[in-house]
């Protein structure tokens, strides 16, 4: 609809991930289309309670538990969804498609990876149909929205800890709407392209320039720059190399979903002489993702194993042929209790650790009580058996202060808005904002779950 002196009235609605990381959930009205950005899930909310299944509940108890967005918010919105848009296949953006995309009679886009685990998301459903058309569109590509033919959505290609991330772009008579979660900017990704700086930098220039920055505040916090995938790939190297004379057993762990990581431990072994296998059931359902969809080209006797036969049966053939001749690459770098290191750490697998041998965690612990406490007892456990820890071989996928004074300057928008975070964590945010002439109140919207920021009347 149109506001005052033909102008399109922009509204936008911070839904969930602006009390805490996880849940996130935005939606921004251009006149009468409304375009939602993500659908998360915040795992740690689900994982404090024992045995929950996420698959059989329904959406209403989730959101009691503040697992997923309360979306309820949507209907004080006047305008129609046209798309539901996640940004990359991290939980915390798409893992509460499954439970509230129904609602919506409106498609799925995202990219090519993304939409392959969104599918696989609503298949591992089991209360709720999800029929929402899924239509891929990768970086670099434009779709319009809507009948007005003044709104289009774009795709920007970032890069994050998960190869095919974007960052959507809403184009309206007012100006674009740049949903900046998540990324660092990395101009040597070991998979994919360098963020595209070049595009950013041209949509803070041309037509009505940026009205709004909706801004991933993770690590805005931290001084510096983020350093590159190649820097953590360059420190994994050296970590191999070193145990590379090492005639008993090495296990490496990282995030599953972290591709170029898995790729570099699947390198790096084979430089060793090492074969390497992945073990866990999300090990295999990402790479094994990855490489039907050819953004990965892994050796051809890869073993893939996630099902707990197979794993041990695995665990039996390396402990027969000798441990020194292989390299599994397990689950469980946060201590998560039912992933494969934990149970290897309990002495619940087949696989024996020796004195001596090596556990490499190609992963920081996220900084978060539960998770703390189960890493600390998964990694205690491993050392009772002998094993040396060789922590902390990672870069984070998020920008720390450097990079969002390059956001600022690449798209000088209009109005802030600061998100992935709680209100103690937007506070550095707010300080580098108001640094280049920001103001709280008036261009910084700091805001909570459930609100709405309207830019445009
Ligand atoms: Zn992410």
């Amino acid at each position: 609809m149109l506001g005052n002196d033909q102008t399109m009235e922009i509204e936008i609605a911070t839904i969930g991930g602006y009390e805490e990381v996880g849940r996130q959930m935005t939606a921004v009205r251009a006149g009468d289309d409304v375009v939602v950005f993500d659908m998360g899930l915040n795992l740690s909310q689900v994982l404090i309670h024992d045995n929950v299944e996420t698959e059989k509940m329904h959406s209403l108890d989730l959101i009691d538990m503040g697992a997923i967005p309360d979306d309820r918010v949507m209907s004080d919105l006047e305008g129609d969804v046209q798309a539901i848009v996640p940004t990359h296949g991290h939980l915390d953006h798409i893992g509460a498609i499954s439970k509230l995309a129904h609602r919506y009679d409106a498609p799925i886009v995202a990219s090519p990876f993304t939409i392959e685990l969104v599918k696989q998301q609503i298949q591992g459903e089991n209360k709720f149909n999800v029929e929402n058309d899924l239509v891929k569109m990768s970086a670099g590509e434009t779709m319009s929205i809507g009948d007005s033919g003044e709104v289009d959505l774009e795709f920007v290609n970032v890069t994050h800890s998960i190869i095919d991330a974007i960052n959507p772009v809403l184009h309206t008579p007012e100006g674009a709407v740049v949903y900046g979660l998540d990324k660092r900017m990395d101009h040597t990704p070991v998979i994919g392209d360098p963020i595209d700086m070049d595009r950013f930098r041209e949509i803070g220039r041309e037509g009505e320039g940026v009205l709004a920055y909706i801004e991933d505040c993770t690590n805005a916090g931290r001084k510096g720059r983020t350093p590159s995938e190649s820097v953590a790939r360059r420190h994994l190297k050296d970590v191999m190399q070193s145990v590379e004379d090492y005639d008993g057993g090495i296990v490496a762990t990282t995030f599953s979903s972290h591709i170029a990581r898995v790729t570099s431990l699947v390198e790096f072994a084979q430089d060793i002489g090492r074969q390497p296998v992945l073990l866990g059931r999300s090990m295999e359902k990402y790479s094994g993702t990855a490489e039907r969809l050819n953004f990965v080209d892994f050796p051809d006797d890869l073993g893939m194993y996630g099902h707990r036969k197979s794993v041990d049966r695995t665990f039996k053939r390396i402990m027969k042929e000798g441990k020194e001749n292989f390299l599994p690459i397990v689950t469980g770098h946060q201590g998560e209790p039912r992933a494969m290191l934990t149970r290897m750490g309990r002495g619940e697998t087949p696989y024996e650790l020796d004195d001596g041998d090596k556990v490499i965690f190609s992963a920081r612990v996220i900084p978060e009580p539960t998770n703390e406490g189960q890493r600390y007892q998964s990694e205690k456990l491993l050392k009772m058996q002998g094993a040396r820890i060789y922590d902390d071989i990672h870069v984070s996928g998020h920008l720390r202060e450097e990079g969002h004074y390059q956001m600022l300057d690449a798209l000088q928008p209009k109005h802030v808005i600061p998100a992935h975070q709680n209100m103690k964590g937007f506070a550095p945010y707010v300080n580098l904002c108001e640094s280049q002439g920001y103001e709280l109140g008036r261009d910084i919207h700091v805001t909570s779950n459930g609100n709405m920021i309207q830019l445009v009347e």
